[in-house]
């Protein structure tokens, strides 16, 4: 695979599980790192020192998406790398909008591929940090991360509860990827994986009183109601009627909701319109990537989510016992945490 001209590792099936032993060496292409809680707490530790190792002292900003199999989640990280390797270059210079049209015709990063075949389950982060400035001028990590192989039939609650809870509790974004609408049992799936990243931060952390993760982005894929606007302007509307609860609402969906809104700082929503048949119908395997194939409105969204998530003003900085953490932080938090997993 290619990203903007250099060539990466392939990310399928057979090297994400040999990604298991690899430890990121110097001068080594960007690839996806898969850290799962059943390799046990030394060697996720092992993975983490090697993965923040350049930018330890830096603070840090950690993206994650979650949600079904097959929804365009990779497509979309593999996007935001693009947009954030033009970020790193143009060294807070503003980012065309042809960000996407780089020259390259495969879509690297995260495993990406049309078809039903799901391929990992755990959490992979895109080895390569890229270093961009926060508000205050420093120069903050951003990484991205994926999880894959949730919410699938064949895969057991416990399992994916843990992996869900862990990337919840690494990230300082949990994107929650849906398509077309957020139903109830959207609301519930995330409670109760919520739930086990509430009582591993208990636990870390000894403390009850804050509220255990930052933001949640319910981003909708496929929105069908064009009339009702996409963007963050649509996903309010939609997050009001969903999340604020009703009067008449019954009562375990009101606690489901009440649960979600006292577990989040914030909670918010972005609409996204259908990126156009072709992008959505791929074969299987298939992995090039023209940017002329993706309609211009989903285009235009993708532009303009890319530029909010990554802007000074809205960098979700990962803060850790409410004050701003660094990579260094991280790791340490994070082998705390494990130590107290049961996958
Ligand atoms: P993931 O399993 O959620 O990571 O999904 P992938 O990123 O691997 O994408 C699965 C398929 O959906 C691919 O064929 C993509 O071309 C396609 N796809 C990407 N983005 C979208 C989208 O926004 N809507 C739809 N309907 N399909 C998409
Ligand atoms: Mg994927």
């Amino acid at each position: 695979l290619t990203v903007a001209g250099q060539k990466v590792y392939e990310t399928g099936k057979s090297v994400v599980s040999g990604t298991k032993k690899r430890i990121l060496g110097q001068n080594e292409k960007p690839f996806a790192v898969l850290i799962s809680p059943e390799e046990g707490a030394d060697v996720t530790r092992k993975k983490l020192e090697n993965l923040f190792k350049n930018v330890k002292d830096k603070p840090v900003a950690i993206y994650s998406i979650s949600g079904a199999f097959r929804k365009g989640k990779s497509f979309l990280l593999n996007l935001f790398i693009k947009y954030l390797e033009k970020l790193e270059a143009g060294n807070g210079q503003e980012v065309g909008h042809n960000w996407m049209d780089a020259k390259n015709n495969a879509l690297g990063g995260f495993s990406w591929r049309g078809g039903m075949e799901p391929n990992t389950q755990g959490i992979l982060i895109y080895s390569k940090p890229f270093v961009i400035k926060n508000l205050k001028g420093r120069k903050t990590a951003v990484f991205l991360m994926d999880t894959q192989g949730l919410f699938d039939s064949d895969s057991s609650m416990t399992k994916c509860s843990s992996i869900f809870a862990l990337s919840t509790l690494i990230s300082s974004m949990q994107i929650y990827n849906l398509s077309q609408q957020i139903q109830e049992d959207n609301l519930q799936y995330l409670q109760l994986f919520t739930d086990y990243g509430r009582a591993l931060h208990e636990i870390a952390t000894s403390n009850k009183n804050q509220k255990p993760f930052q933001h949640l982005m319910f981003l909708i894929r496929d929105w069908p109601h064009e009339s009702e606007g996409f963007g963050w302007e649509g996903g309010k509307k939609v997050l009001t009627k969903i999340l604020v609860t009703k009067k008449s609402a019954d009562d375990d969906l009101k606690s489901v909701r009440k649960y979600i809104m006292a577990s989040f700082e914030t909670v918010e929503c972005f609409l996204m319109p259908h990126p156009g048949r072709e992008i959505a119908s791929r074969k299987d395997g298939d992995n090039t990537f023209e940017p002329h194939k993706m309609d211009e409105m989903f285009r235009a969204y993708v532009d303009s989510l890319a530029r909010d998530l990554f802007s000074p003003q809205r960098l979700a900085l990962k803060r850790i016992g409410g004050k701003e953490g660094t990579c260094g932080n991280m790791i340490d938090l994070i082998s705390g945490m494990l130590h107290n997993f049961n996958p």
